[in-house]
């Protein structure tokens, strides 16, 4: 079975991986030079299989209105609305209850924990260098109401079975020395011991040149115009390069899948969430993070790599505006100078900005679209180095017809059923 996947980032190199391995012949379609060059370039580094959680959540609409004012605000919204925010605003905000909190969240962790599984058994057969650490997420709390709004969470932690532990203020800072700077001003944390890290653009270098070894034909500097179909088909995909045949059709394209599909009649949910990343040399092993510390009050994820650490965060909504303004900057430099004042390098800082490709409720739409022979691998908004491997394989499963994984819930018919 020949199998074209379009989009070389982390999703798509994931995807070509687990189809080749289950027997297909698989060519991918990027039109950068390289594998994973736009969102799977610079993200936060965080595999937080148990951080998995939508944003879409009961009480979000009011915060939402509070951040609008406040300088280090996690999210900021471009003045002039577009027809499309709206409507994915609106279908967002519908899924800020905590019925669908809990469908969305298991949906989440169910795709995640299966990555965990599935990045556990690659690194044992290849043993990847993509300066990885296991040494878990610790969220901090900074008030009483942080704490207490984790409780959510912990019912579908345990029912999935994921291993959590509630810290006090010194436990944090036993967990990570390093902010000792922090000492008297954290209300607790949440620790979640089996989340790990890593440099997702390494990892996908790696398994770039793994599934060129184990026979995927990549196509890179290939601009993807259409897709061409007949009747309920897609026969081929036309490219600035010329035309390219398959049998199935895999559209990994994060947040443009949603370009590509319109002109079909098939509208997924996925909007450019803008994010922004600061790296930067350690320099103070003492002073530094270990591993991976979300600040929930400013949505700041910082990770640890060899000798550096990746702070990311902040989500726009403002289209596909790749500029860095110093007003955003800001925030990520505010809350490592409040962490980490003497850890890191700030005169080597490096700054990026990559489009979350995110869905209304948070969960990726892997499976099969309207037309037979085409399938989704995209939307994985805010974790989708977190659950690239798990999405992979039960698109693989899918396509060749193999696994038991639920299907409806995680494709586009959740959607088609609102609709
Ligand atoms: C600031 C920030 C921090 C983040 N932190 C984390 C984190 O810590 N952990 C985590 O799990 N996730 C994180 N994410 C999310 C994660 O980075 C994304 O979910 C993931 O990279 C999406 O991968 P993708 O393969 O779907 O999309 P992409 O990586 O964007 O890949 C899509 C590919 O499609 C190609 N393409 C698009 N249009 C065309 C076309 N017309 N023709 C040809 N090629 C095309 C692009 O060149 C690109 O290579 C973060 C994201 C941001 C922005």
């Amino acid at each position: 079975m020949k199998v074209v996947v379009l989009g070389s980032g982390v999703v798509g190199l994931t995807s070509a991986w687990y189809l080749s391995q289950a027997g297909c012949e698989v060519t991918v379609v990027d039109r950068q030079s390289r594998a994973a060059e736009e969102t799977s370039f610079a993200n936060a580094g965080q595999i937080s299989y148990g951080y998995s959680s939508p944003w879409a959540a009961p009480g979000i609409p009011s915060k939402a209105v509070k951040w609008l004012f406040e300088q280090y605000a996690p999210l900021k919204i471009k003045p002039s609305l577009s027809p499309e925010l709206i409507q994915w605003a609106g279908k967002m905000l519908l899924n800020c209850n905590l019925d669908k909190y809990r469908i969305n969240k298991a949906r989440m962790l169910m795709v995640a924990n299966r990555s965990r599984e599935c990045l556990a058994k690659l690194n044992q057969q290849y043993q990847l260098d993509y300066q990885g650490r296991s040494q878990g997420t610790l969220q901090i709390f900074r008030n009483a109401a942080q704490l207490s709004a984790v409780e959510k969470d912990i019912q579908l932690l345990e029912e999935s079975g994921t291993r959590y532990q509630l810290l006090d203020p010194s436990q944090c800072l036993e967990q990570e020395p390093g902010l000792a700077n922090m000492q008297g001003q954290l209300a607790g944390g949440l620790y979640l011991p089996d989340d790990q890290t890593g440099d997702c653009y390494l990892f996908c270098q790696q398994l770039q040149k793994m599934a060129q070894q184990a026979g995927v034909k990549f196509l890179f500097d290939t601009h993807i115009k259409q897709l061409v179909t007949q009747g309920n088909q897609v026969i081929a995909v036309d490219t600035d390069q010329g035309t390219i045949e398959g049998d199935r059709f895999v559209v990994a394209l994060g947040s443009y899948s949603k370009q590509l599909l319109l002109p079909l009649g098939i509208d997924v949910p996925i909007y450019p969430v803008k994010g922004y990343s600061l790296t930067l040399p350690v320099i103070d092993e003492q002073q530094a993070p270990s591993s991976t510390i979300m600040d929930e009050t400013y949505k700041v994820a910082l990770t640890r790599f060899a000798q550096r650490i990746r702070v990311a965060g902040t989500a726009e909504l403002a289209g596909f505006d790749p500029s860095l303004p110093d007003k955003r900057l800001a925030t990520l430099n505010h809350v490592v100078s409040n962490l980490f004042p003497n850890g890191v390098d700030f005169s080597q800082a490096e700054y990026w900005t990559g489009f979350r490709p995110m869905t209304p409720d948070g969960t990726p739409i892997i499976g099969q679209t309207p037309l037979n022979n085409l399938y989704t691998n995209t939307g994985h908004g805010t974790l989708g180095w977190t659950m690239a491997c798990g999405s992979a394989e039960i698109l693989a499963e899918i396509i060749t017809g193999s696994g038991q994984t639920a299907s409806e819930e995680l494709s586009l018919t959740r959607y088609l059923r609102c609709a």
